[in-house]
């Protein structure tokens, strides 16, 4: 049976019609069950950033829900490494504590273990209220990223995990490559029952926080988070088959890459130059020269001005290569290129330098390279 995607258009004044549609789609068996919401609450970002999964989505969602009587609702997210500090400040500076009306709970406070998820990974330490859920309802927002490319259905489940667990992962698939597969198992611990995403104001540019607010008016929802996936990325011009999260779920059997096999229904388009993240362009084009020599990716650059020196981002760096002196500073030998410190920063105090720029650094790293092996 093909995978279906969904794709209604919308506006946040509009949500409860529109999500009532897409129960009509995908229905969902909820009474006397146990159903956990995941929105997508990166940190304490207001809903007008559009980092963060509109809160309007998840009151029409438990309106909808209420209706149709399950035993209890939950939601809840795991917000930035280590949790921003306060997962609750993250759900109230978003509005979606407010729009949860009682149902938000802190999953950070209570974790159980899961041994072997896969060959590689011995053990994950995950929030307990996912593991007992019956139903789970996943909410991401139509967003870039710098490291995975895209922030979707697969990687909004990365918030199942609590605590320190998001920043051991990182350091130890300490590249693009070793990390998506990890992001892949970690998908497949719970994987969704439904996925609705957040399209109706998405970023683009060097997301998932530093990017920039595009309209797109658009809720997207799959019973099947690979397939909805892949038609995002269509839907932001590029090809499925050049975001990893995508490629190393299909391979596993996951669900579709190619649009082909999915029935796509409602108000598809290919939205007009749709900015990509900077970190994108190298990795597609000169995927193999890219990938062989790391070339493809760059530090943070700080914007001292807008640093607050709340030292987030020096607690938070899982290599150690961030320090703070007067202000910030990376070691770029240290730095495994996560970009945690720039998703962390509430202030957009870390951006990825303009592509002229980048391609200077790709050159000097080049030149580098020849020097070494000349000597
Ligand atoms: S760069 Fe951002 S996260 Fe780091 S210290 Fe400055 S304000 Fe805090
Ligand atoms: S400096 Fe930033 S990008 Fe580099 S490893 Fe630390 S958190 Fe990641």
């Amino acid at each position: 049976m093909k995978s279906k995607v969904l794709i209604k258009k919308a506006s946040y004044d509009n949500v409860y019609p529109v999500i009532k549609d897409i129960f009509d789609v995908f229905p969902l068996d909820v009474e006397n069950k146990r159903v956990f919401i995941k929105p997508n609450i990166l940190g304490p970002f207001e809903k007008e950033k559009a980092v963060t999964t509109h809160p309007s989505i998840i009151s029409s969602l438990i309106e909808i829900l209420k209706e149709k009587h399950p035993k209890e609702i939950i939601i809840g997210d795991n917000p930035g490494i280590g949790g921003y500090g306060s997962n609750l400040k993250s759900a109230k500076v978003s509005g979606i504590y407010e729009a949860s009306r009682g149902y938000y709970k802190n999953i950070s406070e209570e974790i159980e273990e899961i041994e072997n998820p896969s060959d590689v990974l011995d053990r994950l330490l995950v929030s307990k209220s996912i593991l007992e859920a019956d139903i789970l309802i996943s909410l991401p927002k139509f967003k870039t990223h710098t490291l995975t490319q895209i922030t979707g259905g697969i990687k909004n489940m990365f918030g199942i995990l609590a605590g320190a667990e998001k920043c051991r992962l990182h350091k130890i698939g300490n590249n693009p490559d070793k990390f998506v597969e990890f992001l892949v198992d970690v998908y497949q611990v719970r994987i969704p029952d439904l996925t609705i995403m957040d399209g109706i104001i998405g970023m683009e540019g060097n997301g998932p926080s530093a990017g920039e607010p595009r309209f797109i008016g658009k809720i997207i929802a799959s019973d099947n988070a690979v397939s909805l996936d892949s038609v995002v990325a269509a839907m932001m011009g590029v090809n499925p088959n050049d975001i990893r999260t995508i490629n190393v779920a299909a391979k596993r059997g996951l669900g579709e890459i190619d649009l082909k096999n999915i029935e796509i229904s409602g108000d598809f388009e290919v939205i007009e130059n749709f900015k990509m993240p900077s970190t994108f362009a190298l990795g597609v084009t000169h995927k193999a020269t890219s990938y062989l020599f790391g070339l493809n990716v760059q530090p943070p650059h700080l914007i001292s001005e807008r640093c607050k020196k709340c030292d987030l981002c020096e607690k938070h760096c899982p290599s150690g290569a961030l320090t703070i002196n007067d202000y910030p500073v990376i070691d770029e030998e240290k730095c495994i290129y996560c970009y945690c410190c720039m998703e962390l920063c509430a202030e957009g105090a870390f951006e990825l330098k303009d592509r002229l720029v980048f391609a200077k650094n790709v050159a000097s790293k080049a030149r580098k390279i020849m020097e070494k092996f000349k000597n």
